[in-house]
């Protein structure tokens, strides 16, 4: 499976971080470390709150912005809640949907989770669409069963004909925001797993064009194992993407693995 079919994507998940003042002194110093690599592109998942000031900070930049989460309703009486065409009118590209947080915390379900990601297609953008296994269904043998419902499910909200707009990210939930990465091999592993899943439902053209990322306590160390494997086509990153020197190593990473000058 070959990756020049596919965008490598280097996307920051900041969660509920910083306040907005702080956003413009983040973007002046990564903006001073911007590195080097062309074929990647990188892309910052914000709180809604931080969006428009980071887009200004940064707009001669190619980064793209994100949200971390959207409504399932198109508008009207929900009180506190943020619409796929208010995403859409500020210029966000990405929007997180299903993350292990939000299943959590928020009662997302493998089905809210596939409306929110037709509602950000239907209005243009992009979403990255979580999945991932708890300890407990990784010590039990369970992983790829989980996995494949999962991405089944979600597929089964995305147009024919629109896969190729969608990113999902393999995030085991058992490695996000404990120190404790997945080895490059288990990464690969479920990753290959995934693209095998979206090939049986909707074809290999379409299985070798979705960009798949790894998500799970990704750093400067680890990055380049885990950017090296053959399905995994670069990283969701929480802690790290918040200090700009190591997000911005991530993103070097992506050049050494190929091999830019
Ligand atoms: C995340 O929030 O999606 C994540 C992977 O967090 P961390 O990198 O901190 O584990």
């Amino acid at each position: 499976m070959n990756k020049k079919y596919r965008k490598t994507i280097i996307a920051g998940n900041w969660k509920m971080n910083l306040v907005p003042s702080e956003v413009k002194p983040f973007a002046e110093e990564l903006r001073s470390l911007l590195p080097k690599t062309k074929t990647c592109e990188v892309a910052l998942l914000v709180p809604f709150t931080h969006i428009s000031t980071l887009r200004r900070s940064l707009k001669d930049n190619r980064i793209s912005f994100g949200a971390q989460d959207v409504s399932i309703h198109e508008k009207g009486a929900y009180t506190g809640e943020v619409s796929a065409d208010m995403l859409a009118d500020m210029g966000v590209h990405y929007v997180i949907v299903g993350h292990s947080e939000c299943r959590q915390y928020h009662g997302d379900t493998d089905f809210t989770v596939g409306q929110k990601a037709a509602a950000v297609l239907e209005k243009g953008m992009s979403p990255i669409i979580c999945v991932g296994e708890s300890l407990e269904q990784r010590e039990r043998g369970l992983t790829m069963e989980h996995i494949s419902y999962q991405v089944l499910a979600a597929l089964s909200f995305i147009p024919e004909g629109k896969e190729r707009q969608i990113v999902i990210a393999y995030e085991p939930i058992w490695a996000i925001g404990t120190g404790k990465t997945a080895t490059d091999e288990e990464a690969q592993e479920v990753c290959a797993h995934i693209r095998a899943v979206i090939r049986e439902k909707r074809g290999a053209r379409v299985a070798r064009s979705v960009s798949i990322l790894y998500g799970g306590s990704m750093n400067p160390k680890n990055a380049k194992g885990l950017l090296s494997m053959e399905d995994i086509d670069g990283g969701l990153i929480g802690g790290a993407s918040l200090k700009p020197k190591d997000f911005s190593q991530i993103i070097d990473a992506v050049a050494e693995v190929t091999g830019e000058e």
